[in-house]
This record gives structure tokens, C-alpha cells and sequence, in this order.
């Protein structure tokens, strides 16, 4: 249920909702616009009923009572119309804010990391990824560093004072992994791993959750869900290609889902070219239209020497024309309505 509170209501009558829903068991969100505040009550389909039988719009300071139609509620536009915007570690993502995030695919080596993260830095990005737990298709592919990969992560981190995104496969490895990340990252492959998502959730960390392989939008929206209902409001959600029966290229990045996941949720929606490609030569195109068609950032990976990669270095950026492509992608973010967001220049 959504209860849309009067322009004019005070903070006691807020209160008084908020009590009444809790006191049949379901948890009150607020959300407190520019115009209206809006209370989210959310609880299992029992206590929707509970709450309906509350009858709160007879209440002082309530305009009305609406059901929350989508099967997600927290993420939902309906409770929350404004879009939601983020600071994480000094850069911001949502709203006017664009938000480039660059690395590579995994963390390999000091030397690696460390110049990855130099040219990251220098060409203004806004955060730094790159992966310990690495999830493979292969069990005999290149697991990642783990903790030692943690360790140079948060090296870099002091070097470079970049908020670091790292990916978290196994809900064992969530201490370690919150020691170092800004952002914990959710491959496509967890999408629906249900546990790992509420374990997030209740780790209260920042987390770009990616859209599963072959994922709906709502089933994408639903997993976002059950981190949001932990009381983790800082979910990004990241399109990254899907599956279908095209063949030339790896996946299909799903460029309509910018747009409609907008219309559909507040949260910031976040576009990964590379690994919907593949390949290096799409990359810039690909990262172009998802700027031009509203994205609020952009996950990209980049290599001092993608030949050399252990993984993923055909479709990593050369580290050499980072600077280069992040400036166009800016000039393309500025004419959809995004703010300037590179930071070359900035010490730490
Ligand atoms: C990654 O970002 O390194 C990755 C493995 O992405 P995805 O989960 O989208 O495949
Ligand atoms: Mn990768």
C-alpha cells in the first residue's frame, strides 16, 4: 500500500502512520519529496490486508490510499518518483550525476592494478573496478587473486583514492570483501541467488546488481527487491547483455531496458558495454548510445596491455585511449542532461 500524505501534513501525523502500520507488523518506507511525502507500507500479503483493514485514510494529514500495483514495491517509481541519486566515496551517481567506473576485469597483479589505476585516475573517471572472485564458466579458468586481490584493491584505493567496485560471489567472503569495496558488485550469474542478495541487503554496502543472462526486466527489478527490503537503499542496477538468438556478437546489450527500467524504477541504471560485446572494437559505440539513451553510468574494462590479460582482454579497452573514450562518452552523457563528471586533475 502507498499512503500519499497531504502537502501541508506535519511530522506527527507522518509519525501516527507510520506507528499504525508498524503496529500490525509491516515496515513504513518514507519517502519525503520536493512536493509530497509518501509512505510505502510493506509487509507479506497478511499484513497488506492488516494494513488495509487500518483504514488510514480516514487519518489526519492523509490525501490518499493506493495499492502499489507492481509486484516490486521498494524499487517502484510509484513509491518513489523522484530519482534516487547516490554519493559513494565522494562520487555520485543518479539524477543530473553520471558515474564512469573503469578497471580491469580482474585484479592480476601490483603492477597491473596499479597502472590501471593510474590512467583511470588521470583520465577523471569516478571509480575504480576490478574482480578477486572471479566468476568463470570454466572451474579450470583463473579463479581470481581473492583475498590477496582485496589486499592490492585497497592499495590502490589509498594510492588513488578511487571508490573501488569489486564483485562478491559467496556470502562467506562478505567480511573480507567490505573491508576493501565501495561498491559490491553482483554478477549476472547471482542475479537470482536469492540469499546472496538479502546477505547484501543486510550488509547495507552500495551494490551494482547485474541483470541476469536471460532475466526479465521485472525478474531484474524483483532481485533488486530483496536487497532494497533489507533496508539497503543503494542498489544500481547494471544492463549487460542478455541472451538471444543472435550470434555475431557475444550478447545483446539491451539498450531499451536504459529507458524503460527508468520509467519502471528510481534506482540509477548503470550500462557495462564490455561485457556484453566482447570485443574491443564495439565498446565505444556500445558505451556512446548507452550515455545517449539516458544511463547513468557507465562499467567499463580497461588494460595496461590487453594482450596480455588473463582474462577478458579482448574486449578491455587499451589503457593508452582510455582518456581519449572517456571524454567522448562525457560529451555524449552532457548532451543527454548529465552534468560534467570527469575529475582530471583532482588529487585525492
Ligand atoms: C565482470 O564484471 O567482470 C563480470 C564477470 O560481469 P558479468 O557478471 O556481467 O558477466
Ligand atoms: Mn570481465
Amino acid at each position: 500500500m502507498l499512503i500519499v500524505m497531504k502537502s501541508d501534513a506535519t511530522e506527527e501525523e507522518i509519525r501516527s502512520v507510520v506507528e499504525r502500520i508498524e503496529s500490525v507488523g509491516g515496515t513504513a518506507h518514507v519517502s519525503s519529496g520536493r512536493e509530497v511525502t509518501l509512505i510505502g507500507a510493506i509487509g507479506d500479503t497478511d499484513t497488506e490486508v492488516r494494513v488495509s483493514e487500518l483504514e488510514l485514510d480516514g487519518l489526519p494529514g492523509v490525501s490518499k490510499v493506493v495499492a502499489i500495483l507492481k509486484p516490486y514495491k521498494l524499487a517502484s517509481r510509484e513509491q518513489h518518483r523522484e530519482a534516487s541519486v547516490f554519493e559513494i566515496g565522494g562520487a555520485m551517481i543518479g539524477g543530473e550525476h553520471f558515474c564512469l567506473m573503469a578497471g580491469p576485469c580482474t585484479v592480476e597483479s601490483r603492477e597491473q592494478l596499479m597502472a590501471t589505476a593510474q590512467v583511470v585516475k588521470d583520465a577523471g573517471a569516478n571509480m575504480l573496478r576490478g574482480g578477486a572472485y572471479k566468476p568463470r564458466t570454466s572451474p579450470y579458468a583463473f579463479q581470481g587473486l581473492g583475498v590477496e586481490g582485496l589486499k592490492l584493491l585497497a592499495e590502490a584505493k589509498a594510492q588513488f583514492g578511487l571508490p573501488i567496485v569489486t564483485e562478491l560471489m559467496d556470502a562467506r567472503d562478505v567480511e573480507p570483501v567490505l573491508e576493501v569495496a565501495d561498491v559490491i558488485q553482483l554478477g549476472a550469474r547471482n542475479m537470482q541467488n536469492y540469499g546472496l542478495l538479502a546477505e547484501v541487503g543486510r550488509a547495507g554496502r552500495p551494490v551494482l546488481l547485474k541483470r541476469g543472462l536471460s532475466a526479465t526486466l521485472e525478474e531484474f527489478v524483483l532481485a533488486a527487491e530483496y536487497i532494497l527490503k533489507e533496508g539497503n537503499e543503494k542498489v544500481m542496477l547494471c544492463e549487460r547483455g542478455i541472451r538471444t538468438f543472435e550470434t555475431a556478437y557475444r550478447f545483446t546489450l539491451d539498450l531499451m531496458a536504459v529507458p524503460v527500467l527508468k520509467q519502471m524504477t528510481h534506482l540509477p541504471i548503470v550500462v557495462d558495454p564490455s561485457h556484453a560485446a566482447g570485443r574491443r572494437d564495439l565498446v565505444e559505440s556500445l558505451s556512446l548510445a548507452a550515455a545517449a539513451a539516458g544511463a547513468d553510468g557507465i562499467i567499463v574494462e580497461t588494460h595496461p596491455n590487453p594482450e596480455e590479460a588473463i582474462c577478458d582482454g579482448p574486449q578491455a579497452l587499451r589503457a593508452s585511449e582510455f582518456a581519449d573514450y572517456a571524454q567522448k562518452v562525457e560529451q555524449v552523457a552532457r548532451i543527454a542532461g548529465k552534468a560534467p563528471f570527469l575529475r582530471a586533475g583532482q588529487t585525492a
